[in-house]
């Protein structure tokens, strides 16, 4: 079709109630900006990352990666010269403090603000100031009402300062420029509406690409992995689920000698969109290992505190030599493993593969093992585990995604162990495993606690009055019930 011919006008008939439907109306509008907007990202088939390729659709990171670039050859530039001017001396000079990309400090952040830094949250408006309740301010003839036009003015450029972030309003502050009512309602009226378009805009963006990969971000993150030869490749992606999207790499080399890059790895990305973390609060929220930094974090920082649990987590589990896999680099969101499983071929999970009977039977019994010293060693409880959080391979059963896992004092951390239980006994028990415990059975055996209710939901009542209890406890004395621990002491904290 010739770009310049006249646009294809379809008619559509419709009845007045129709026109007058604003659902009609949206998808009018959407089409529009369908139009205006079309997607342009037909993903390549191929290596997701190879450093060479990689997908340059946005331009700030296009610029940073040519930054990159230019970093990385004005450094080699430097030791040119540092090595033309020592030669053979004795007495050599350097220019390391003049080079641009610092091998360990590679992402000594621009643009994010890092953990530590709690005082600021960008995400929070700033109160506006009040007039106080009576209504006025001053004394005699100096007084000001909360009507007075010049505060009135004032404060309405100030509030501006609420609209979206990308609402431009300028210096109106600085400039102390005072907006009337009037003027204020339509701008706002305008911000409001601009912004509920650009949400729906920026809301399909996300979509379009949150299924098959990550935000610019991320990519820039990832691409620093390998630029920087941690990474060889990055193949392409193994899983996407709510809560993560996961990659599989080759290893580089390490900066470091003493550390070794597994030659396959797994790269589990934390999705940065939140709506799918709400759910989750309630294990972190109340995980004292959490506690003093959960109230005063901003989203992007929760998001980056499961990767952040999942490390530790899978930490402890390797010292205690559980079958998982092994860490290798925590940056923000993005967690590097090892691969469980062999040329790009992840192991499948317990639900997927078919085992003999002999087979299944010997599985059963690690799990167990494994959940006693998940439970015992590493003072802690999976709570997802299920036959979808465990892979097969090597002949045994590996345990993975443990971003979610608690110490058993956890307020919830019983709960979760049952649930747990519940899932491992009935899948053993489907899969014809006749030595498979039940749940409550299982669940005494992991916990060393002796419950001897009989039915699901006496056994469920005092799970929940002994968390009850150990919350009491904790309340008042400020430690746990030493019941928790097999040996009488209170649970080991390494953090
Ligand atoms: P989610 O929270 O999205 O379920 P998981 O950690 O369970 O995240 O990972 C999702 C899937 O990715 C897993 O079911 C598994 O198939 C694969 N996967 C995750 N980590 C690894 C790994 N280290 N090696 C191989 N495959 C992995
Ligand atoms: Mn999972």
């Amino acid at each position: 079709q010739c770009p310049w011919g006249a646009p294809n006008t379809t008619s559509i008939s419709c009845s007045l109630a129709d026109v007058m439907s604003e659902q009609l109306a949206k998808e009018l509008q959407l089409e529009e900006e369908n139009a205006a907007f079309p997607e342009v990202v037909a993903v390549a088939e191929g290596p997701f990352i190879t450093g060479e390729d990689i997908d340059t659709s946005s331009d700030l990171m296009l610029a940073q990666m040519l930054q990159m670039e230019f970093d990385r050859e004005y450094d080699a530039q430097l030791r040119r010269e540092e090595r033309k001017i020592n030669g053979d001396s004795k007495v050599s000079i350097s220019f390391e403090n003049f080079r641009k990309v610092h091998p360990y400090d590679s992402d000594s952040s621009e643009d994010e603000v890092d953990w530590q830094d709690t005082r600021h949250d960008p995400y929070r408006a700033d109160k506006p100031t009040t007039t106080p309740r009576k209504g006025f301010i001053g004394k005699g003839k100096d007084i000001t009402t909360k009507h007075d036009e010049v505060v009135c003015g004032r404060k309405n450029t100030a509030r501006m300062e609420n609209f979206a972030p990308e609402f431009q309003v300028g210096d109106g502050i600085g400039m102390d420029l005072k907006l009337s009512n009037q003027v204020f309602n339509a701008l706002k009226q305008h911000a409001y509406s601009e912004e509920r378009r650009s949400a729906r805009l920026h809301e399909k963006k996300e979509h379009s690409t949150a299924e098959k990969a990550v935000d610019p971000k991320t990519r820039l993150l990832l691409y620093k992995m390998v630029n920087g030869g941690m990474l060889e490749t990055i193949t392409g992606c193994i899983s996407t689920g709510k809560e993560s999207v996961v990659f599989h790499a080759y290893g580089g080399q390490s900066a470091t000698e003493d550390k070794v890059i597994p030659p396959e790895c797994a790269i589990k990305v934390f999705k940065t969109t939140l709506n799918e973390f709400k759910n989750r609060d309630k294990y972190i929220k109340d995980d004292y290992r959490f506690k003093d930094r959960f109230s005063k974090l901003n989203p992007r920082k929760i998001i980056r505190m499961w990767a952040e649990k999942e490390m530790h987590n899978l930490t402890r589990m390797q010292d205690a030599g559980i079958p998982c896999p092994q860490v290798v680099i925590l940056k923000k969101h993005v967690l590097v493993m090892s691969f469980i499983g062999q040329d790009q071929v992840p192991a499948p999970k317990l639900k997927d593969v078919t085992l003999s009977s002999e087979d299944m039977k010997k599985a059963y019994y690690q799990i167990l093992n494994m959940m006693q010293q998940l439970y015992k060693e590493c003072n802690l409880v999976h709570a997802d585990l299920s036959e979808y959080n465990m892979l097969w391979h090597d002949g045994k059963v590996w345990l993975i995604d443990v971003s979610q896992s608690v110490e058993p004092t956890h307020p919830h951390g019983l709960e979760f162990l049952f649930r747990d239980c519940r899932n491992v006994s009935q899948f053993f028990q489907k899969g014809g495993v006749a030595e498979a415990l039940n749940e409550r059975e299982l669940f005494n055996a992991v916990s060393g606690l002796n419950i001897t209710a009989d039915n699901e939901v006496d056994f469920q009542a005092e799970i929940e009055a002994l968390e009850k209890m150990n919350e009491d406890h904790v309340q008042n004395h400020g430690k746990k019930l030493s019941m928790f621990s097999s040996d009488g002491d209170p649970p080991i904290y390494d953090e």
